[in-house]
């Protein structure tokens, strides 16, 4: 038998203590991404949560980071509908000792404390969905996993692989980062490319010799003034030069200087024209006698929406007006593990956690009647999907 949204809508708002009680806890346990012994307590501590909802738990090493949390939901057997993938991160960018001076507290609709907005609230969206599914509509789950990692805030070195392993298993990625104003999903989020420049140059007296030198620290300018001009605001590219150093003493023609730059960028034909723009400005000398090196990567490809993610969306937006929380569609400058899940080419909803603002400030905060709102459509969402058989836009 069929579940109504609005019947899991009411059964989550009657829970609402219960997600909150979650919350507190979960905001009252610190877990910076580089500090493994705390933020692995919230690990284990989400485990027994996905254990005790009765789903099946591993919990993968991460290098220096603390574990990533798989968690797996069978669903109805046999299995029908979609695979889904849930993603969520639990680290948060708050140095250990951030909750003696921001500790988790409620003021009316609003819940404040360091990663209740990013992503702690979404974890808990994402946790209580499934818990009013498994009590309400067990026998039409489609079969989730839910991916929970500790090193999001750093890129998701370690992680990356269980994410695109589990991304290439899974028909939709559902990613429970922030909510966009609006309040909206996240369809599109910038690819990030982290690169660095190392001009070598010649040292010499400054007075007494110069002409032997070859000043690196010219080079590095000619070099800044040309990145800058990769930018392309229309096309959403932004190139940053926000670190540049060199030389030793006012007297020594610099030998060595160096830059590093942060892109972002909309679509793949933009990553590919600054990754040309890059490798020829590196190799261009307006000095002689320099050289000049470049490293570094796009960590993160952008994430673009597919035709399928949007029929997708669109089933999500239904199910929300129903529910009387309506949601528009948004896009993101900053990235997130949805661009990972999207480009192993697995349709990929982001944005589905808590609303609110603040994130990575003390300011933080979650509003917190979209949590209640935002389990809903998820978990009506989930259900939907589930019996889904035909293609997506059926
Ligand atoms: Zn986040």
């Amino acid at each position: 038998m069929t579940v109504a949204p609005t019947v899991l809508r009411d059964r989550l708002r009657g829970h609402e203590a219960d997600l909150l009680a979650l919350l507190a806890e979960l905001v009252s346990m610190e877990s910076p991404s580089d500090d493994r012994g705390l933020a692995s307590r919230v690990a284990e501590r989400l485990a027994a949560e996905a254990t005790s909802i009765g789903l099946q738990v591993e919990l993968e090493p991460a290098g220096p980071y603390a574990q990533t949390v798989v968690a797996r939901m069978a669903g109805s057997n046999p299995p029908i509908g979609r695979r889904v993938l849930l993603v969520g991160h639990y680290d948060t960018v708050y140095p250990a000792g951030t909750l003696g001076q921001h500790p988790f507290r409620i003021d009316g609709d609003v819940a404040y404390g360091p990663g209740v907005f990013d992503m702690k609230g979404g974890l808990v969206i994402g946790l209580h969905a499934l818990r009013a599914l498994r009590v309400l509509a067990r026998d039409r789950c489609p079969p989730v996993t839910f991916v929970m990692n500790g090193d999001e805030e750093p890129g998701s070195p370690n992680s990356r692989a269980t994410i695109e392993r589990e991304a290439r298993d899974h028909d939709l990625a559902i990613v429970l980062e922030p909510g966009r104003p609006g309040p909206a999903l996240t369809m599109a989020r910038k690819g990030v490319g982290i690169f660095r420049m190392a001009v070598a140059g010649i040292e010499a007296h400054a007075g007494a010799e110069p002409e032997k030198g070859a000043n690196s620290l010219v080079e590095l300018a000619h070099k800044i003034i040309a990145i800058e001009r990769l930018s392309d605001r229309a096309a959403g590219t932004t190139v940053t030069v926000g670190v540049a150093r060199g030389g030793t003493q006012p007297y020594v023609v610099p030998g060595s200087a160096e830059l590093s730059l942060d892109v972002r960028v909309e679509t793949d034909a933009e990553r590919d024209r600054i990754l040309e723009s890059l490798h020829s400005i590196a190799a261009t000398t307006h000095v002689p006698g320099t050289t000049t090196g470049l490293d570094g990567s796009f960590h993160r490809p952008p994430l673009q929406a597919s035709p399928s993610a949007e029929a997708y969306a669109a089933i999500a937006q239904r199910i929300a007006a129903e529910i009387g929380y309506p949601l528009g569609l948004g896009a993101s400058g900053g990235a997130s593990d949805g661009n990972l899940t999207s480009a192993m080419g697995t349709p990929t909803i982001d944005g589905f956690g808590a609303h609110g603002g603040g994130a990575h400030s003390p300011r933080e905060y979650a509003e917190v009647s979209s949590l209640t709102r935002k389990a809903a459509v998820l978990a009506a969402f989930l259900l939907v999907l589930g019996e889904l058989d035909g293609p997506v836009d059926a």
